[in-house]
């Protein structure tokens, strides 16, 4: 329709012009006379009035509208008359009057409204997502993550770097999730896997010069799904060679501060993004994914209570666990049944129990505390000057309700971040358009795990140890850290990477301590550790995950918000109906055959 002029172009300048519009039918008003049809394109809603008087035929059709219909109406751009003007509407000073109208396509009734922005159930709107789609939250997310992209990619490429596109058809790359895997026809009982994430390849791009590499790329991990996961999920995928450490924390935090401040202009954000140790992370907020909106940070009480006269207290710190809580702001005044609730809460995140401690609104300070303002169900077990000073390591006061839990150190930790995010939701003390973006830094490159007596690598068996801690590998492999960052923001990790082992005796070494054979290293890992003998440069990258960028960046309450076409958490396609059953000559073709159950 080469004389189609977008909904949103009309505005007085038009007056007088006649233009063509087409669109669907957002909303339709039969005033008796007039018919008023708000007519929705991508960019925008006009209204389209039809006068009996002066085009009946056009009159005629429009009578018939409904509501998604798509239509083409031509006809002469008017001043709306006074008083009737829209404020909310960028087009609302002026009106399309209709003379001629053409239904291209009637619609049936949608199974919701597309012109609202209400509520509805998802599991409708994801089996009809083609409508749901066209709904404005949903065309905004999907623009707005088209324009993150774009954006990403304009500004690698004027840094040089090149987008390489990578196998999906590929062997099993570790990222500590399950695979996906696709049975192959030419040999029966071989599989692909699908790629967790381009790790490895992006480490042979640098091995092969291709010194600065970045792709959109889809990873697939079955995992089991939450709000922020998705079967299949896109990463921004970067490797560059001869960098370190600050060449990529740099440029990312760069890119980051520049996509909010072009394209989430509302948003505040802190630069230079703060950097926190993973052990003052664990300590401070008992999560190596922090939300930074808010304060309540984690008092470690263990060393002030280990000889506490209150049992549970004093075991936990006997047993070499620990004792850590906060102080939640004014909430002194929560019932029984409220304090019940936390304490499921917190028995759901793996704790034995919590420890409500509340301070009574009265005593103008902390000095002044009494046993009578404090209200526990512990207590008679503690006296005064504990109290006091547990309060005082968690910057606690009068009016403020202590939250305490003891017990193994990981335990203690998930439990009381998971907590700390409860109650600032409670609180409402995590501002929407506050990003808090933050890098997470000198991680253990080594984790053991005593039920398996072998070490773990807790982000990517590929990053490298700090300068200088290559030699505990041979001696504390628990005491080396290594050269790997994360990227976290309102309690969400939204990337992370490393600088890599570009020596295979390293690479070998930390493979080997993480249990690999030299046979299975040679499997797995083969192609990587036999390239690392040509001259592989020094490299290093990252991988930052888009659709929780986008979920920020949108306010959105799930990644299935800024996606075209999600999976439900229990990853399924409801559109499609994917994952479906296949016919017994396809599988036969495989050289598969199925267990019944
Ligand atoms: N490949 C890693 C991941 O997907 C990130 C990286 O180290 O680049 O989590």
């Amino acid at each position: 329709m080469r004389d189609r002029t977008p909904c949103s172009a009309l505005n007085p300048e038009l007056i007088g012009d006649d233009v063509t519009l087409a669109g669907w039918v957002h909303r339709r008003r039969d005033h008796g006379g007039l018919i008023f049809i708000d007519l929705r394109d991508r960019s925008g809603v006009a209204q389209v009035v039809f006068n009996p008087n002066l085009a009946p035929e056009a009159h005629a059709a429009a009578e018939q509208f409904r509501a998604e219909w798509v239509v083409k109406v031509t006809g002469r751009v008017e001043k709306r008359p006074p008083g009737t003007e829209n404020p909310r509407l960028a087009t609302g000073a002026v009106e399309l009057h209709a003379s001629q109208v053409d239904t291209l396509n009637p619609s049936k009734t949608p199974p919701f409204d597309v012109s609202d922005d209400q509520a509805v159930d998802e599991g409708l709107r994801l089996s009809h997502r083609y409508l749901d789609l066209r709904r404005g939250p949903m065309q905004r997310n999907i623009l707005l993550r088209h324009k993150v992209i774009k954006f990403i990619r304009d500004y690698l490429d004027e840094r040089g770097f090149a987008e390489i596109e990578t196998p999906i058809l590929i062997k099993s790359t570790p990222e500590g999730a399950r695979d996906y895997l696709v049975p192959s026809r030419l040999q029966h009982g071989s599989f692909y896997a699908l790629p967790q994430s381009p790790q490895q390849l992006k480490q042979l791009l640098m091995v092969s010069g291709f010194e600065k590499y970045f792709q959109i790329a889809r990873c697939f991990r079955d995992e089991d799904l939450r709000a922020d996961r998705q079967p299949e999920f896109t990463q921004l995928d970067l490797e560059m060679s001869f960098v370190d450490e600050e060449d990529i924390l740099g440029l990312i935090e760069d890119l980051y501060v520049r996509i909010v401040e072009a394209l989430a202009p509302e948003k505040s954000l802190v630069k230079p993004f703060p950097r926190l140790d993973y052990l003052e992370a664990m300590s401070r907020y008992g999560t190596d994914k922090p939300d930074l909106r808010f304060g309540m940070e984690l008092a470690d009480l263990t060393a002030m209570e280990a000889e506490s006269g209150f049992q549970v207290f004093r075991s936990a710190a006997e047993a070499g666990g620990l004792i850590k809580g906060f102080a939640a702001p004014g909430c002194a005044g929560y019932s029984r049944r409220q304090l019940d609730q936390l304490t499921a809460y917190v028995r759901s995140r793996g704790a034995k129990g919590l420890v409500a401690i509340a301070l009574e609104e009265g005593p103008p300070d902390l000095a002044s505390l009494t046993m009578e303002s404090i209200r526990s169900s512990a207590a008679r077990r503690l006296d005064i000057e504990e109290v006091k000073a547990m309060a005082a390591a968690m910057g606690a006061s009068p009016g403020d309700l202590m939250l305490i839990v003891a017990g193994p150190g990981a335990e203690v930790n998930n439990a009381l971040s998971h907590l700390r995010n409860l109650m600032a939701e409670r609180l409402d003390l995590a501002d929407p358009n506050v990003l808090a973006f933050a890098w997470i830094v000198n991680f253990p490159l080594l984790e053991w795990k005593p039920d398996e007596g072998r070490w773990d690598a807790p982000h990517n068996p590929f990053s490298s140890p700090k300068d200088g801690d290559a030699g505990l590998l041979d001696t504390e492999p628990g005491k080396a850290i290594a050269k790997q960052y994360d990227m976290v923001c309102n309690g969400y990790e939204v990337g992370g990477g490393s600088v890599r082992n570009h020596k295979r005796e390293t690479q070998e070494k930390i493979l080997s301590l993480m249990g690999h054979s030299q046979e299975a290293m040679q499997s797995q890992f083969g192609q990587l550790l036999n390239a690392l003998d040509y001259g592989a440069p020094p490299h290093g990258g990252i991988a930052m995950g888009l659709d929780r960028l986008m979920m920020l960046l949108a306010n959105a309450a799930s990644i299935r918000e800024v996606m075209a076409f999600p999976k439900t958490q229990s990853a399924v396609d409801m559109l499609f109906g994917a994952p479906s059953p296949v016919d017994d000559s396809h599988l036969k073709e495989l050289g598969l055959r199925l267990l019944r159950p």
